[in-house]
């Protein structure tokens, strides 16, 4: 009997190993399958087919084979277990991310129909003589198996009940296993849907002397039809997306396919209908704001081979392309390509790796390179593209500085916009332009306190304060993390006293102190608390876009690739927000993202103009952000990073193991870090720790930490995985972050 290897949707499993009955046809890898699992019956995926390796002692059937053909390609397939073996993560999560909304559940809360397809059982009937007799068929199952075999996917039962066969004949047949009955989604449009500005491309502009040069280079690497990996460095405004959209046209031309991915589609809705302009029908969308059933649609109508060109943020990453011959990654160094959930991947990586599995170009856009990438880029691995200068000839915006010591020395320790800010702010208004001003930050303040007895307002399930919103009848405390909410009281739960004082600001202070001083500007929020609704995200930048609104408030939300031509000053509030983090990438965040914020002044005619207040004038991520020197903020960077021994110099592992004590996950902790340290010098890779968390507590659950920094990725992963399955139980207690972006 032969076995075969399956990915089945729970956490942590490794692969399972299945026999499969005489009765059903070895199922190809790729196919969906009907397994058991304990008292349960769930879908898996075929992942080997026959399984390499011994079978296990005690093999369990395969119950029904869902798929005759591969319903995942084998390459995606591929690249699924590539996932789950570099980020150690289960092969079921891993697979998770790259099947459709649906393909496991009969589907649900989207508009479905339930389509009929032939199993390899079935398909071998209709191909046997009618009239074989161990078959035993009636002559409406043999017309039904013979319409089925007719067609090369899935028939809806309406259709077929219009050709004579009713439901109760293919549901006898799917009693069989001749035939399985799905749910399928109905196709939609998300074009319809999504709120998008009217985009049309120009095709026939010229382009300026340094992005044809650019284009030049990298239409030679296309050329090549082989795995290469681009970074399109381009100052903010100096027309990348005017080249990815030539790009990805050469490309289709010669018969490949593209993917595009962008950090946030919301967020940049401009782009993707530049490229369905462009591409017209033969374009498909997959992002997280589509509903099941779009997404399901959209990834059918990949899967079919109907399009060209898919854009989408990082589970695009896995769409089921099979002839791929360009990756885009736009903004290549936004943090949001990363997964903080099972499977921790970076959608950047995981598609350099795809490329160099299916032969095809990736180009990495952005301002601001990641580390990582400049780092190869100036190694040699990546090809370096670079363009100076904006389009046209634009200046790039003039950056004042504000250190708010002087200010707070002048004008109080409330203050929140400075006097150049505001008189600035001032002047854009009288001129009819418009204001974008950021704080990475959302909420009123940061925290409560009691001014007699010091207590303050945290949450009861994590060791943070609760931020303060504003709310109908007063003002609500919630915990960020885990959701924790409860209005501010009146006088201090501890002492009675009446003295709370609310201190830090977010956005929404920002926004109350901006109406107060300039009560006739029309003022809109963007971050998360604002654009919760629906649409709400949509149609604030679009109103910003037709000039409804003078000033934009928001978080980095507001910061990321817009081009908002009529924006001729940007405001920052505080640009230390991210710095004093414990974490070695706050200097790279700090500079990307006051390097893009500035970058979306002066995108029109008009010359643009930041000005950015901070207690740190002097901090190098600041200074260089001003005068937008990306070089010279690289080497600095780098050489700190050598000399503390961390990425892109090394590679780091960040585990996380929780506990209902502090002691219980401290003991466990140490115990992975002890035999971890028993191969760590023959591995080439050192531990640090095991310490508490930054987030000591989180969801109820106390927090202790561990790092593996090392060169041998291999070797440390080896190693790591060997421990996990050493100690008892440890797996679900412990959370393995491989090449981590943030550290909590
Ligand atoms: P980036 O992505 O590098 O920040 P964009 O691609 O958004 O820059 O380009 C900035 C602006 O310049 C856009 O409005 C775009 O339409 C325009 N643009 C790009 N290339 C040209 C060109 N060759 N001639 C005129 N305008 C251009
Ligand atoms: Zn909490």
């Amino acid at each position: 009997m032969p076995f075969i290897s399956v990915a089945v949707p729970v956490p942590y499993l490794d692969l399972l190993t299945y026999s499969v009955p005489s009765h059903l046809d070895l199922p190809s890898v790729g196919a969906r399958v009907r397994v058991p699992i304990g008292s349960r019956t769930v879908t898996g995926c075929v992942v080997e087919a026959p399984a390499s390796g011994a079978a296990p002692e005690e093999v369990k059937d395969v119950v029904e084979v869902i798929d005759a053909e591969p319903f995942l390609p084998p390459s995606i397939v591929e690249l699924c277990r590539w996932v789950a073996d570099y980020y150690l993560a289960g092969i079921g999560d891993a697979m998770a991310v790259a099947l459709p909304p649906g393909a496991r559940e009969k589907a649900s809360g989207f508009k479905t129909r339930r389509v009929a397809t032939l199993t390899a059982h079935g398909r071998s009937a209709a191909a046997a003589p009618a009239d074989t007799p161990d078959l035993r068929l009636t002559t409406k199952q043999i017309e039904a198996l013979g319409v089925l075999a007719a067609t090369s996917a899935t028939l809806p039962l309406s259709d077929l009940r219009e050709r004579g066969i009713t439901v109760d004949v293919v549901g006898r047949l799917a009693a069989r296993g001749f035939v399985s009955i799905l749910e399928e989604a109905h196709e939609r449009d998300p074009f319809e849907t999504a709120a998008i500005a009217d985009v049309r491309h120009d095709a026939a502009r010229e382009l300026t002397r340094e992005q044809a040069a650019a284009m030049t280079e990298l239409e030679t690497l296309a050329a090549a039809g082989e795995f290469r990996v681009a970074l399109l460095h381009g100052v903010t405004g100096s027309g990348k997306t005017e080249l990815y959209l030539r790009l990805a046209q050469r490309v289709c031309a010669t018969g490949r396919q593209v993917l595009m991915m962008v950090p946030e589609i919301a967020l940049t809705p401009s782009v993707a209908a530049l490229f369905r302009a462009a591409f017209g029908e033969r374009v498909a969308i997959q992002h997280s704001g589509l509903s099941d059933g779009e997404r399901h649609d959209q990834w059918q109508r990949i899967r079919r081979s109907a399009v060209d060109l898919v854009i989408g943020t990082r589970s695009a990453v896995f769409a089921p392309l099979c002839r791929l011959g360009l990756v885009i990654v736009d903004e290549e160094h936004d943090a949001s390509y990363k997964q903080e959930e099972a499977p921790r991947y970076h959608g950047r990586d995981v598609a350099i790796v795809r490329a160099n599995r299916e032969g095809a170009l990736v180009v990495l856009g952005s301002a601001t390179p990641s580390m990582e990438s400049y780092q190869n880029a100036a190694s040699g691995k990546y090809a370096r593209i670079v363009l100076e200068r904006r389009v046209l000839d634009r200046p790039l915006a003039s950056v004042r500085v504000v250190n708010m010591r002087d200010e707070y020395a002048a004008e109080g320790p409330d203050i929140v916009i400075s006097r150049e800010l505001a008189a600035g702010i001032e002047d854009r208004l009288s001129l009819h332009e418009q204001v974008v001003v950021l704080l990475n930050r959302r909420g009123y303040a940061t925290a409560v306190i009691c001014r007699q007895c010091g207590d303050t307002f945290d949450c009861p399930n994590c060791s943070i304060s609760l931020t303060v919103h504003t709310a109908r009848n007063g003002w609500r405390a919630r915990c960020h993390y885990c959701n924790y909410s409860v209005m501010v009281p009146k006088a201090c739960r501890k002492c009675a006293a009446p003295y709370l004082e609310h201190t830090g600001f977010g956005t929404e202070r920002v926004e109350q102190h901006l109406r107060d001083l300039f009560p006739d500007a029309r003022i809109g929020r963007v971050d998360r608390d604002s654009v919760r609704r629906k649409g709400a995200l949509t149609s604030l930048l679009s109103r910003f876009a037709a000039r409804e609104l003078d000033v934009l408030v928001g978080t980095q939300m507001i910061a990321k690739g817009h081009d908002f031509p009529g924006v001729t000053l940007v405001g920052v509030i505080s640009a230390d927000v991210g710095l004093g983090l414990a974490d070695f990438r706050a200097a790279e965040r700090t500079f990307q993202l006051l390097t893009q914020v500035a970058g979306r002044a002066g995108r029109g005619e008009r010359r643009g103009e930041a000005v950015i207040q901070t207690l740190y004038p002097e901090h190098y991520s600041v200074r260089l952000a001003c005068g937008q020197d990306y070089v010279s903020f690289f080497e600095k960077e780098i050489n700190f990073r050598r000399g503390m021994r961390y990425p892109p110099l090394v590679a780091m592992v960040n585990g996380v193991v929780r506990g209902r004590t502090f002691e219980e996950a401290m003991q466990t902790a140490a115990e992975v870090v002890r035999r971890l340290e028993l191969g760590a010098s023959a591995a080439g890779f050192s531990t640090l720790g095991p310490a508490p968390a930054p987030l000591a507590k989180l969801r109820g659950e106390h927090r202790v930490q561990f790092f593996l920094k090392g060169t041998r990725r291999a070797e440390m992963r080896q190693a790591l995985r060997a421990v996990l399955a050493e100690v008892p139980d440890v797996r679900r207690r412990v959370t393995i972050d491989v090449d981590p972006l943030s550290v909590l």
